[in-house]
């Protein structure tokens, strides 16, 4: 899939649309998920236009993937959920339910976050 320039995600890298950032470096933002499902939901973007996990892997630098794991980590120390434990999540494509083409990985956490996947 082609890379679409007008995703949300891009807009609020290019300042288009706002966001609460948790974190940010040369290769990564985090910010507050609008739509929390857990006390801590927080979105951590590449900034570079990957659509999901797959191209990302395929074609990004080294430096972006290693900065983008990093990244979560930080998350996870800066929102507190290190020592009770968290779970990260990336949805790819129509059935693993991406709303946004733009990839992200999902940080989740503040309460016990319960099985992983509804059966
Ligand atoms: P997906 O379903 O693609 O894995 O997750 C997309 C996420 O982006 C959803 O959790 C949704 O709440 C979040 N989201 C959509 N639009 C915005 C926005 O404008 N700002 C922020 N901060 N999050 C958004």
């Amino acid at each position: 899939m082609a890379y679409d320039p007008n995703n949300v995600f891009a807009k609020i890298l290019r300042g288009e649309i706002p966001c609460k950032t948790v974190h940010e470096d040369e290769h990564t933002l985090a910010f507050h998920d609008i739509n929390p499902r857990a006390p801590v939901h927080v979105v951590v973007i590449p900034k570079g236009p990957y659509v999901s996990m797959e191209d990302f892997t395929r074609t990004a630098s080294d430096a972006e993937i290693a900065a983008l794991f990093r990244a979560v980590r930080t998350v996870a120390e800066l929102t507190g959920v290190s020592g009770p434990g968290w779970r990260m999540l990336a949805n790819v494509g129509a059935n693993g339910g991406q709303e946004v083409p733009h990839l992200h990985i999902h940080v989740f956490g503040g309460r016990p976050l319960g099985p992983m996947l509804a059966k």
